[in-house]
């Protein structure tokens, strides 16, 4: 037995204890602190140790030949570093958003194209701890337990992303069945999903509101019509599976409804609540990367007979790239440990993913400068950096689509003041 499964079987079977102290220590009443339980310590070391062993060595590989990661996934499964946040109720560990994104800062270290394949089945199953009912809990949360397989979310279509009321993909209800035609684009795990939690539109009166025009369903890769497309070459994260799907006549028993018929928006968009805060530790990590990068090069590279790191220009950029990593883990810790405890955190999983975003680009595009020509090279880690962050403005909402969630939220607030 390697030295992670014994590590994660020790914390496995403490993870009873383990949620305690965690309840005890994230408690609301307790004020504000920053102190790691044992567990969420442990996690985030095997987390780290990870990266280090098995995803940094074969990263630049990977985003050379666009392979998935199927190695890696099996690894981290057997380990818990996935699935972590299926209750324990359906066989899962039960753990937070919070603990969630402590790893996911370690994965996207190592590599965010890894990192988005593995933590994006997350966004998968997310729909259904939220909305699911039990029997749709036991059964495909259990399935993702028992074999290391992911699940896919599939809202984007070729002509919709950011405005989602626009999707096309449209289901009929035929007695017992939900009839789903259509086609989505951009679905990350999208040729390597074991089910998709899709969304479509089940109200054909146009003018039906959002709040009642779409149902979220979910829907198995083997069922018959269901297609995935080629893989998509990508800027960036070229180790995820990103791809098409075309759903054509695909009959869905109506005991794969979530939540009621109708409800699929609300579904759809409360599960950001979830998974913004992980995005936005996904991009902090590659920040990181790319600060320790720059750091390190700039103590080694030298120009006019000093390390450049003797050169304030440099030691500046180094000190923003610092203070843009260390505020954006902050919004990410608040906005995960307001969902953890209970408190809508709409507003701060918006600005954590917002911010975190722009600041990876930032990071990212810094330590190709500090790094000059050997920046722009594929032989140094950079490049990838810079080429795998932007992804960060764009799914799961757009930088523009948090902004008009954040300036909602302040226009809101000052009406309720009048
Ligand atoms: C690699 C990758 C993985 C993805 N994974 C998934 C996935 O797993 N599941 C899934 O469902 N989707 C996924 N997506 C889709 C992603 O969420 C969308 O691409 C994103 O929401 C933007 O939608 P769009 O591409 O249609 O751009 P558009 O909505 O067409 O937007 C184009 C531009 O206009 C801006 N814009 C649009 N509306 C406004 C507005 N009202 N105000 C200001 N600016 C605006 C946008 O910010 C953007 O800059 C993925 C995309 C990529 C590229």
């Amino acid at each position: 037995m390697s030295c992670f499964q014994q590590i994660s079987k020790q914390l496995l079977r403490r993870n009873v204890n383990a949620n305690l102290i965690k309840y005890k220590y994230s408690s609301t009443s307790g004020g504000f602190n920053f102190t790691l339980n044992d567990t969420q310590k442990e996690f985030q070391e095997l987390a780290r140790k990870f990266a280090k062993e098995e995803i940094i060595p074969i990263a630049a590989e990977l985003d050379k030949t666009g392979k998935y990661p199927h190695d890696i996934l099996k690894k981290a499964w057997a380990l818990g570093l996935i699935n972590s946040h299926i209750p324990e109720k359906y066989g899962g560990m039960g753990l937070g958003v919070l603990d969630g994104c402590l790893v996911a800062e370690e994965l996207a270290y190592g590599c965010t194209g890894v990192e988005t394949a593995l933590a994006n089945s997350t966004l998968g199953q997310a729909p259904v701890i939220i909305a699911g009912n039990e029997d749709q809990k036991k059964k495909y949360l259990g399935r993702l337990l028992a074999e290391p397989i992911v699940a896919a979310y599939a809202a984007t279509e070729p002509s919709a992303g950011s405005d989602v009321n626009a999707i096309k993909t449209h289901a009929e209800q035929k007695g017992d069945e939900w009839i789903l035609n259509g086609q989505k684009m951009w679905i990350t795990n999208g040729g390597v999903a074991n089910w998709f939690f899709v969304l479509a539109r089940t109200n054909p009166d146009p003018k039906a509101s959002a709040g009642k025009a779409f149902t979220a369903f979910i829907v198995e890769r083997e069922w018959p019509g269901v297609t995935p497309g080629r893989k998509e070459i990508n800027m960036g994260q070229r180790a995820s599976d990103t791809r098409g799907i075309t759903f054509e006549d695909v009959r869905i028993p109506k005991e794969n409804v979530l939540g009621a018929p109708g409800a699929g928006f609300k579904i759809a968009m409360s599960t950001f609540d979830f998974t913004r805060p992980i995005v936005a530790a996904g991009a902090i990590g590659l920040a990181q990367r790319a600060l320790d990068e720059a750091t390190k090069y700039s103590m080694e590279r030298k120009t006019f007979g000093v390390p450049i790191a003797k050169h304030q220009a440099v030691a500046f950029t180094l000190a923003d790239m610092a203070i843009g990593i260390e505020t954006s883990r902050l919004a990410c810790i608040k906005s995960a440990w307001e969902i953890d405890n209970g408190i809508k955190n709409t507003l701060t999983a918006s600005i954590a993913k917002a911010y975190a975003s722009d600041v990876a680009n930032k990071c990212a595009s810094d330590a190709v400068q500090i790094f000059g020509g050997n920046g722009f090279n594929s032989e140094y880690p950079v490049e990838k950096l810079m080429r795998d962050a932007k992804i960060f403005q764009i799914y799961e909402g757009t930088s523009q689509i948090q902004r008009i969630i954040i300036s909602r939220a302040l226009f809101e607030n000052v009406k309720q003041t009048m």
